[in-house]
């Protein structure tokens, strides 16, 4: 950041009318507003943020008009999409009060182009809403999450979402030809193009997709369509340990090829903390086994893949890869297998994570990552208990950790921050990231400062300074001190 730079203010009483009145009525939200507060919490009401007001903009010149007037009168935005993020980009609790910028209401699918394989989305749509657009076009918008009733296209790009068939069609970068954005001083990027090539200079999507609205807000993007599969075959299969369930994706992956497209891992205690919550909750598997994987697998209609499958399946339980597992017969068991994956993070919340974290490692240090970093958590306090689950197929795991039994979120405060160090320790040594998926935000900035790269810190100071030299965008997000 450019310490010549003029600090944000707090917006005076001048600033909103002049903000707010070119939206009109609907345009924006007040303090005492009904429902300006639910932009003030976070999935996980672990903060609480501010804001001088809620400016809901409909139309990429709207966005243009109020960026540029905030950049002139030095006025912090937070752009916010659904706000459903974990790491609390969306949420601003230090330093000069600014403006929510909310894309909700920007909820146009501009163009669906099955001929181009793409979609045009503004940032406001929500993913369930683009998934359903390409599956009336006959194609598949593969990306896919717990909350994808929830959050927008602008939230997605913004945090390079992952979720659960990232293994198969990648993270939200790769699902993205091109986006418009508006950058810090209220210019459009004109950037929705249908191209798979274009190798014109610096790829300004990628440094905007990941930035966290740091850089730019996203009004619009080009997303990519796929063939929609014409079988899936899903799976809840019982293994014998984490090493078992890598050597299953891979014989899977070797023997199905890419049609493997999720590959979950759900430990023993998810299960055992959704039956906490839905007493009448049947599981599909016996025995309530340790470890368990869900597995989709999909391919083009009429192949024979389920027959497939299951050979390939049986196969690898003779090989002990596998001890027992259900192959969804119904659209209702698929549904009730992905509900039982999908509704971990709620019963987490209602537990109360003492900390909860969103790791990757190479795939082969999987098995390595969950021993050590459970010694290193039962060494602070063996009473603890940790809820592991994630994307397996991607090295992506949530290593979560909850209160010893009879024990609250608070009892466990002053270990909080020695837990934390020592799963992103081991994740670190091990060559593994501290955030696989949710991003940075202001939950992370100290551990991305402590683990991060020197140059690649040095070159995102830079690029955030000739980008956003007032430093208005998101301000406090990301960037460590
Ligand atoms: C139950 C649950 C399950 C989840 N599962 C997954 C998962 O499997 N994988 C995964 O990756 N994430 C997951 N998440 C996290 C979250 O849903 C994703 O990070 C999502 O992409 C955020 O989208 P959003 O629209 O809600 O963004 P928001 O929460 O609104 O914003 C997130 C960040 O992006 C910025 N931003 C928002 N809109 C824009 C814009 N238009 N332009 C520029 N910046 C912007 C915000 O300032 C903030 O920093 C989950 C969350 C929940 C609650």
């Amino acid at each position: 950041m450019d310490m010549t730079a003029r600090p944000l203010i707090e917006p005076g009483p001048d600033d909103i009318p002049a903000l707010a009145g070119p939206l009109g009525p609907g345009g924006a939200l007040m303090p005492g507003d009904d429902g300006f507060e639910r932009y003030l919490h976070e999935p996980r009401d672990r903060w609480r943020g501010r804001a001088a007001c809620v400016l809901r903009p409909r139309t990429t010149g709207e966005v243009a008009g109020l960026v540029a007037a905030c950049n002139a009168r030095r006025i912090g935005i937070v752009p916010v999409s659904g706000g459903t993020g974990l790491v609390a980009g969306q949420i601003i609790d230090k330093g000069a009060t600014p403006v929510i910028l909310s894309l909700e209401r920007m909820t146009r699918i501009r163009a669906v182009l099955p001929e181009d394989g793409a979609l045009i989305a503004e940032a406001g749509v929500t993913l369930s809403e683009v998934q359903a657009a390409a599956a009336a076009a006959g194609r598949l918008y593969p990306l896919s999450m717990a909350s994808e009733g929830a959050c927008r296209v602008g939230g997605n790009l913004a945090t390079n979402a992952g979720g659960v068939q990232v293994l198969r069609y990648g993270n939200a970068r790769d699902l993205c030809l091109g986006v418009e954005a508006v950058m810090a001083d209220g210019s459009v990027h004109h950037g929705l193009k249908a191209l798979r090539k274009d190798n014109t200079g610096y790829d300004l999507r990628h440094l905007l997709i990941g930035s966290e609205g740091t850089l730019g807000i996203i009004t619009a993007a080009v997303l990519k369509l796929f063939p929609a599969p014409g079988e899936v075959v899903t799976g809840m299969l019982a293994v014998p340990s984490p090493a078992a369930a890598v050597a299953l994706l891979h014989a899977l992956r070797d023997r199905l090829g890419d049609g493997v497209t999720a590959f979950e891992l759900i430990g023993g205690q998810g299960p055992a903390f959704i039956q906490r919550f839905h007493p009448d909750w049947h599981d599909p598997l016996a025995g309530k086994p340790d470890w368990r994987v869900l597995v989709e697998i999909t391919g083009p209609a009429d192949a024979g893949l389920a027959e497939r499958a299951e050979t390939v399946l049986a196969g690898l339980f003779e090989e002990g890869l596998a001890e027992d597992g259900i192959l969804a017969s119904s659209g209702q068991q698929r549904d009730a297998m992905w509900w039982l994956r999908e509704t971990i993070p709620e019963a987490n919340r209602k537990v109360g994570a003492v900390s909860s974290h969103d790791i990757s490692v190479p795939l082969s240090s999987i098995p390595a990552f969950i021993e050590e970093a459970g010694r290193a958590v039962a060494a602070i306090d063996p009473a603890l208990t940790v809820n592991c689950f994630g994307h397996v197929g991607d090295g992506n795991l949530h290593f979560n950790v909850f209160p010893a039994p009879g024990r609250s979120r608070a009892d466990h405060d002053p270990v909080r921050p020695a837990v934390k160090t020592a799963i992103h320790e081991t994740a670190h040594r091990l060559g593994g990231s501290i955030s696989a998926e949710h991003g940075i935000g202001r939950l992370k900035r100290a551990d991305l400062a402590k683990f991060g790269d020197p140059a690649k810190l040095a070159a995102m100071r830079a690029i955030k300074a000739a980008l956003d030299p007032n430093g208005i965008l998101n301000p406090g997000a990301v960037i460590p001190d």
